[in-house]
C-alpha cells in the first residue's frame, strides 16, 4: 500500500530537500529486481535521472513520476516509556512501484522532524544498507535497501560528518507505532482505515474471516515472534526495539545501533546508549512480546467494534499468550537445525541450552562455532573435536560433545548430508561491526570499494568463499568493542 490514509492528521505531503552534487555510494542490483529497474553493465540504473531521484533532488525519472511524496505520522513507546507523537522525521515516502514502497531516509526535514535535521550520515546509511541486504540474504524478513547516494553536505553529529540518503523498499513501512498513534488519539475511524488497508494489501486471508481484526492481530504477532526467533538464531541484536521501530509486516526495520554477536554473551548490549540493557540479546524475545502488548492495547477499539470490552480484552490476551509458544516453536526448530538435528527428541532443548550456556561461559564465537560444528563426524572421538579447545571447562564440554555425538548417531542423515544442511542455516559471513566499520572509514575517504565488496560477500552468507576467509574471522578483542550509538 502506498500509505493510503489521506488527511493531514495521517500524513503530510513533503518534498525532499535536495543535496548538493550527489554521487553513488552503493547500489543493490538485487533490490533493484524488486522494482524491475533496468541497470547498466556497471550495476547502476540505466536512466541517470535515478541518481537525482534517489538523492531527493527530483521526483521524476523517464518512467516514473512521484507526485505526492509524504511523511507519515506515528507515535510509540521508546525504551518502555510512552513518547507521544513521532513520525517520519527524516524518511520521505515517494510512492509505490511494483508493490514496493520507495522511501528515502535522510532526505531532509519533515513536519515530524522535531529537533532533528532530517538527515542521515554516510556512516549510518552504510550500516543500514549493508545490514538490510545481508539480512535478506540470510533469509530473514527485512525492509530492503536499494541505494546510498552521498553528498559532501556537512552534517553535525558527535563530530562533523557528511550526508547520505538511503533508499529503502518494503511492501509497507507501517509500524506498531502507526496503530498506537490513532489509538492514543481515540480515533477509531482512522484505526479502522489503517487496519482495513493493511488487510486489503497484505493480509488478504483476514478479509474473509468473521473476526478480521482479531485475525490480523494474531498474524502480526506470529510474524514478529518468528522474526525475533530468527534474529536469535543468527545472533542479531536490533538495538532499539522501540514500538515505533517494529513493523506491522514482521520485517526487520530501522537499522541503527544494531550488532551481530561475535563472542557469545547472552546479555550482550549492542547500543551503548542502552545502559540498562533493555534491548540486550537475551531480552529481545520478551521485548518483542511487550511490543505486541502495546499493539494489543491499540487494537482494543477495533475488537470492540464487534465485541464487548471484556470479550475484546480476553481475545487479545489469549492471542498474546500465543506469542511465547510461536516464538519457542520457531526457536527450537531453528536451533535443532543449527545443530544438525532433523528428528526431534525430548532432550534436545536441554542439549541446546547447555551448549549455549557453555558458549556463554567461554565467550565462544557464535557464528563460527555453529559453522564449524558441521565438520564433526558421527563416529569421531570427543578428543578429536578441535572445537573443544575453545572452551574453558574442558570436562563439561567433553561431556556435552559426548552426548551430542550419541544424539547424532540417532539421526538418519549421514555426515555429508547433515553437514550440507547445517551449512544452509549456519552462515559463514555476517555483518560484523568491525567489517562495517572498515568499510565506513574507507567510504568516508571516498573509497567505496570495501562497501561494494562487503555487499557481495554478504549476499552469499552460506557459501564458502575461500578468497574471503578473513571476513569470517572473530575480530581481535579491541575491535569487537566498537561502540555504536543511536546517533545516525
Ligand atoms: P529512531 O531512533 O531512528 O527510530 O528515530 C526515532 C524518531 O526520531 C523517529 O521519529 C525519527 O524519524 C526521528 N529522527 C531520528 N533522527 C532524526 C533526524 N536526524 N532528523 C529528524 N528526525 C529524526
Ligand atoms: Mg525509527
Amino acid at each position: 500500500m502506498a500509505f493510503t490514509l489521506s488527511g493531514d492528521d495521517a500524513r503530510q505531503i513533503t518534498h525532499p530537500t535536495p543535496i548538493p552534487h550527489p554521487y553513488w555510494v552503493a547500489f543493490s542490483s538485487s533490490a533493484a529486481k524488486l522494482i524491475d529497474l533496468p541497470l547498466s553493465p556497471d550495476g547502476y540504473p540505466e536512466d541517470p535521472a535515478w541518481l537525482d531521484l534517489l538523492a531527493g533532488n527530483t521526483l521524476n525519472t523517464n518512467g516514473h513520476q512521484f507526485s505526492e511524496p509524504m511523511a507519515t505520522v506515528y507515535s510509540g513507546h521508546q525504551f518502555g516509556v510512552w513518547a507521544g507523537q513521532l513520525g517520519d522525521g527524516r524518511a520521505i515516502l515517494l510512492g509505490q512501484i511494483h508493490g514496493q514502497e520507495l522511501q528515502l531516509k535522510g532526505a531532509g526535514k519533515t513536519m515530524y522532524s522535531r529537533m532533528g535535521d532530517g538527515r542521515a550520515v554516510l556512516r549510518s546509511s552504510i550500516r543500514e544498507f549493508l545490514c538490510s541486504e545481508a539480512m535478506h540474504a540470510l533469509g530473514i524478513p527485512t525492509t530492503r535497501a536499494l541505494s546510498i547516494v552521498g553528498s559532501d553536505l556537512p552534517v553535525r553529529r558527535e563530530s562533523m560528518e557528511t550526508a547520505a540518503v538511503c533508499a529503502r523498499l518494503a511492501p509497507s513501512f507501517i509500524r506498531v507505532g502507526h496503530f498506537e498513534h490513532f489509538a492514543s488519539l481515540q480515533n477509531s475511524a482512522r484505526l479502522k482505515e489503517l487496519a482495513d488497508a493493511l488487510i486489503a494489501e497484505h493480509f488478504v486471508d483476514c478479509e474473509s474471516d468473521d473476526q478480521p481484526y482479531f485475525k490480523l492481530f494474531g498474524e502480526i504477532c506470529r510474524r514478529n515472534a518468528t522474526l525475533v526467533a530468527q534474529w536469535q538464531a543468527v545472533g542479531f541484536c536490533h538495538g532499539v526495539m522501540n514500538s515505533d521501530n517494529i513493523s506491522a509486516l514482521g520485517l526487520t526495520m530501522d537499522y541503527g545501533p544494531f550488532g551481530f554477536l561475535d563472542r557469545f554473551e547472552i546479555e550482550h548490549i549492542c547500543n551503548h546508549s542502552d545502559q540498562a540493557g533493555r534491548y540486550a540479546y537475551h531480552r529481545q524475545p520478551q521485548i518483542m512480546h511487550w511490543n505486541m502488548a502495546c499493539l494489543a492495547s491499540a487494537f482494543l477499539p477495533l475488537l470492540e467494534l464487534n465485541h464487548t470490552a471484556e470479550e475484546s480484552q480476553t481475545l487479545l490476551r489469549n492471542a498474546l499468550e500465543q506469542f511465547p509458544i510461536e516464538y519457542a516453536q520457531t526457536w527450537q526448530d531453528l536451533f535443532r537445525k543449527k545443530l544438525g538435528l532433523h528428528s526431534s527428541e525430548d532432550g534436545d532443548i536441554r542439549l541446546i541450552e547447555r551448549l549455549l550456556q557453555a558458549m556463554h561461559d567461554s565467550k565462544v564465537d557464535f557464528t563460527n562455532f555453529f559453522r564449524n560444528l558441521s565438520k564433526i563426524k558421527k563416529d569421531q572421538h570427543v578428543t578429536q573435536i578441535a572445537l573443544r579447545d575453545q572452551f574453558i571447562d574442558r570436562n563439561a564440554i567433553d561431556q556435552w560433545f559426548g552426548e551430542y555425538l550419541q544424539r547424532l548417531q540417532r539421526e538418519v542423515l549421514g555426515d555429508e548430508a547433515r553437514s550440507a544442511a547445517m551449512n544452509l542455516i549456519n552462515p559463514k559471513y555476517i555483518l560484523r561491526n568491525h567489517l562495517a566499520q572498515a568499510a565506513i572509514e574507507k567510504a568516508q575517504a571516498k573509497n567505496f570499494a570495501e562497501t561494494h565488496r562487503l555487499l557481495k560477500i554478504l549476499s552469499r552468507p552460506f557459501d564458502e568463499q575461500p578468497e574471503h576467509e578473513d571476513y569470517a574471522l572473530t575480530p581481535p578483542l579491541d575491535m569487537s568493542k566498537i561502540e555504536v550509538s543511536c546517533s545516525s
